[in-house]
């Protein structure tokens, strides 16, 4: 079962307009416009529904996705009426934002970045021209309304949110400072376009090093078996133990807290045993 899961994360698509210094897809993601299949979509929701999936879903994953708007909405009222008790999110940069884009996007919550760091008044402004209802405004972020769809404006991203910024992950060593077990692997499933399954939001299917730590394809298997595979146990066992060294968890900014908030809002729950 898919119990301790409480975020997937679908890349519908690969492509970004950024190149943030703190992205991996500034050094290691393939920039596509290729987009994830209805073969590959409709199975991982097929295998979903088995399981009553009622947790999050994130359509970003390290891509833009109000670049393909109408291939957002699309796959989102998919979903929506095929997990109709699941979370359904996305971030976005905010570059593509307009009524347009705003208009029959039916996810439960958008998270808008504001990483130019425009400030309050700035981001308070777009939120009321694109029609938004503000809710509260936060020290470090807005909470608006449109239709059903929450949206959270994250104020000043890299000097709210980032802790510290690294630019060449694989150069990094951050083995003096890793001692902490990472329970992500226990939490997360990342999904790439091609249905490859990652145990956490540092694998990558087009990183030719990362390819030893994809679990399995949901085109070959279904996604409860990838996920409690021998090959995944192993990963979120080997992510839990204390003084790891080693490739990947010894290069990874994400195991130190390198957002003090997640992406979509959940935090992680740390030092679970599995
Ligand atoms: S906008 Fe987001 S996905 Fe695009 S490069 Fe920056 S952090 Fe990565
Ligand atoms: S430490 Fe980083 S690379 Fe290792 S499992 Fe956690 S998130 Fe993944």
């Amino acid at each position: 079962m898919l119990n301790s899961v409480k975020l997937i994360e679908l890349e519908i698509h690969g492509k970004c307009n950024r190149s943030c210094s703190f992205c991996c897809k500034r050094f290691d993601k393939y920039n596509t416009d290729e987009v994830m299949s209805d073969e590959v979509y409709l199975k991982i929701i097929k295998d979903l529904e088995q399981v009553k999936y009622s947790e999050m879903i994130s359509f970003s994953r390290n891509n833009e996705v109000l670049l393909y708007t109408e291939e957002l909405k699309r796959k989102v009222n998919i979903i929506k009426d095929r997990l109709p008790n699941a979370t359904l999110v996305a971030s976005t940069n905010g570059d593509y934002l307009s009524k347009d884009a705003l208009k029959d996007l039916n996810l439960d919550k958008l998270v808008i970045k504001d990483y130019d760091c425009m400030g309050r008044e700035k981001c308070y402004n777009i939120l009321y021209e694109l029609g938004v209802d503000i809710v509260q405004v936060y020290d470090t972020y807005i909470e608006g309304k449109l239709n059903n769809m929450q949206i959270i404006y994250i104020v000043d991203f890299t000097k709210n949110e980032l802790l510290e910024v690294k630019n060449d992950k694989s150069t990094d060593d951050y083995s003096d400072i890793n001692s902490n077990n990472c329970t992500k692997p226990i939490e997360y499933i990342g999904i790439d376009l091609n249905g490859n399954v990652s145990p956490c939001c540092q694998i990558h299917t087009d990183n030719q090093l990362h390819q030893v730590f994809i679990l399995g394809n949901v085109k070959d298997n279904n996604l409860d078996h990838i996920f409690n595979s021998s090959k995944a146990v192993g990963f979120r066992n080997y992510a839990n133990i204390d003084n790891k060294k080693a490739f990947p968890c010894n290069n990874c900014s994400s195991k130190l807290n390198y957002y003090k908030y997640s992406h979509s809002g959940i935090k992680f729950k740390k030092n679970i045993k599995y």
